[in-house]
């Protein structure tokens, strides 16, 4: 692994006056260090303040929660990838469950917004992650792998600049985290997916998340097949936030 990363997810929360303030004192906290970096993944309405209170902080990295693949158009609702950049944004979270469960979205879209995003040179953050009853079914491999297969016909220097989250769907926001080990487990059929497209371990980077705060990041992190955290509600206060973000590897 050549760096750690630490993403939040703010969700549905945080306008762009709540997120000036969380930043204040984000930052007054915050320490800079090579090797890590923040990423911070507003609702798009907001993308633009926080790119601002950044902009001297190449280190933390602003990306939208969700994108259309289409430049421009009739797609009410939408919010394009020249739209997402022109407000600051360099990254972009696709496949998180809660587009996949709750809005429907499914393989072929997350393979269709990963392929543009990259096109347009922004990193896609893709999320899989399985149910509770695929997992006590021993279906978890087998579901990430399909979900991975949004990005068939991806070459391995398009697919070496993706990040990967993976994000038991029973973990998220429930208080229950997966272990490092069962983490290390999925992890681990990642980096296959991607050997078995060309790829080598040192170009693939997978963050864990579900149910991560300050007091289970430090085991979460320590697990060597983990890269760093994708991170949903313990990242919408600014205090508890700089705590994670300061936790290293033991
Ligand atoms: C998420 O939204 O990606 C997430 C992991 O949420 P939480 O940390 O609240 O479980």
């Amino acid at each position: 692994m050549s760096k750690l990363i630490f993403a939040g997810n703010w969700k549905m929360n945080m306008g762009p006056a709540a997120a000036r303030d969380f930043l204040k004192v984000f930052l007054q906290r915050y320490k800079k260090e090579s090797g890590v970096e923040v990423w911070i993944f507003p609702p798009a309405s907001s993308i633009e303040a926080v790119a601002r209170e950044v902009r001297d902080r190449p280190e933390i990295v602003v990306g939208a929660q969700h994108v259309y693949w289409e430049e421009s158009g009739a797609f009410t609702g939408e919010t394009s990838i020249p739209i997402i950049v022109d407000a600051g944004a360099r990254a972009a979270l696709v496949g998180h469950s809660e587009r996949r469960h709750i809005f429907g979205e499914t393989v072929e879209d997350t393979g269709r917004r990963a392929r543009a995003l990259l096109d347009a040179g922004l990193t896609p953050v893709f999320c899989v992650g399985e149910k509770l009853e695929q997992r006590e079914a021993g279906h978890t491999e087998a579901v990430v792998v399909a979900q991975l297969g949004g990005l068939d016909g991806l070459n391995a220097s398009q697919l070496s600049k993706i990040v990967f989250a993976y994000e038991p769907v029973w973990a998220i926001g429930t208080g229950k985290n997966a272990t490092p080990a069962d983490a290390a487990q999925v992890h681990a059929a990642i980096h296959n997916w991607m050997a078995g497209r060309g790829v080598a371990r040192r170009d693939v980077t997978v963050l864990y998340g579900g149910s991560v705060k300050p007091e289970n990041v430090v085991s979460l992190i320590s697990e060597p097949t983990i890269d760093g955290v994708l991170v949903g509600g313990a990242s919408l206060e600014a205090a508890g936030w700089a705590e994670i973000v300061a936790a290293r590897p033991n």
